[in-house]
């Protein structure tokens, strides 16, 4: 099994995933629970200068008035801005953190119910044995990193949007709210969607580039390569890209969880905002 799974670029801890209890099994850099990666992997920054990287998730707070304080232990005194950008972005991330009495329990991560089947472990190898080099977004600086990390879990398909609520069995129906046509997946929200395509529009002519066409998340997130914009403005580009992803999401959540109407000129303000 191991020399299948390391034949097709995956390791076994990164197929199970800990459920928080207490915090006593599950190691908060290293093992694969609150991210869809290890947090060593989404704060490298804060991994290179933490003190014990193999410490338990429950030496990692206290618990004070019924609230979760998280508890940092790091090699020297002070951050940089990238440490500093990071911590900000995993104190956000750990405010859904719940904790309870309960030891921690494993999950397999890659079936609906959390049970390891070996269907399930059949598919992982087939769907892997095709895809020799993994796809792996690039981080830009440029842009905040709760940005990158949006455009990161849309890639994976890993954002929450109604076709995949309506997959874990929450009924909320799989039409997507801001064209009202079509399923809501992540390609069609941030590419195929009527909103998304204007989105698009406005990011080409703003940039003075070529009218960016894709039909999934990686096509956006690659489109960057194929302009011949030269190092500086491929990057720019990128960062103007994934912040326009980062702000259709903004919009959808808006008008769903708050009620507001989507609005082109609003979000290509947010745009513009975020980067200017
Ligand atoms: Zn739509």
């Amino acid at each position: 099994m191991e020399n299948h799974l390391a034949f097709s670029n995956l390791n076994l801890t990164s197929l199970i995933k800990g459920v928080l209890g207490m915090g006593d099994k599950t190691r908060f850099w290293i093992d694969l629970w609150l991210t869809p990666v290890p947090l060593r992997e989404v704060f490298p920054n804060l991994f290179l200068i933490v003190k014990d990287k193999v410490c338990l998730t429950q030496s990692c707070f206290e618990v004070v008035d019924g609230n979760i304080v998280w508890k940092w232990r790091w090699k020297r005194s002070s951050l940089n801005q990238n440490e500093t950008n990071e911590l900000s972005v995993s104190l956000n991330m750990l405010q859904l953190v719940i904790v309870n009495n309960t030891p921690d329990r494993w999950i397999w991560d890659n079936d609906l119910a959390g049970v390891f089947t070996v269907a399930s472990m059949k598919q992982i190898l087939l769907k892997n044995s095709n895809m020799p080099v993994p796809f792996t977004i690039k981080w830009n600086s440029w842009v905040p990193i709760k940005v990158n990390i949006l455009a990161w879990k849309a890639e994976m398909d890993r954002l929450p949007t109604y076709v995949a609520l309506v997959k874990r069995n929450v009924d909320v129906g799989s039409t997507c709210r801001l064209c009202g046509d079509y399923e809501e997946t992540c390609d069609h929200l941030l590419t195929s969607c009527y909103f998304a395509m204007l989105i698009w529009q406005f990011v080409s002519n703003w940039c003075n580039i070529p009218p960016i066409f894709a039909f999934s998340v990686r096509d956006l997130l690659t489109f960057h390569e194929y302009c011949n914009l030269g190092l500086k403005k491929n990057k720019v580009l990128y960062g103007v890209i994934l912040t326009a992803c980062w702000c259709i999401w903004k919009t959808r959540n808006e008008m769903i969880f708050q009620n507001k109407t989507a609005n082109i000129s609003k979000t290509m303000k947010d745009i513009k905002s975020i980067l200017l």
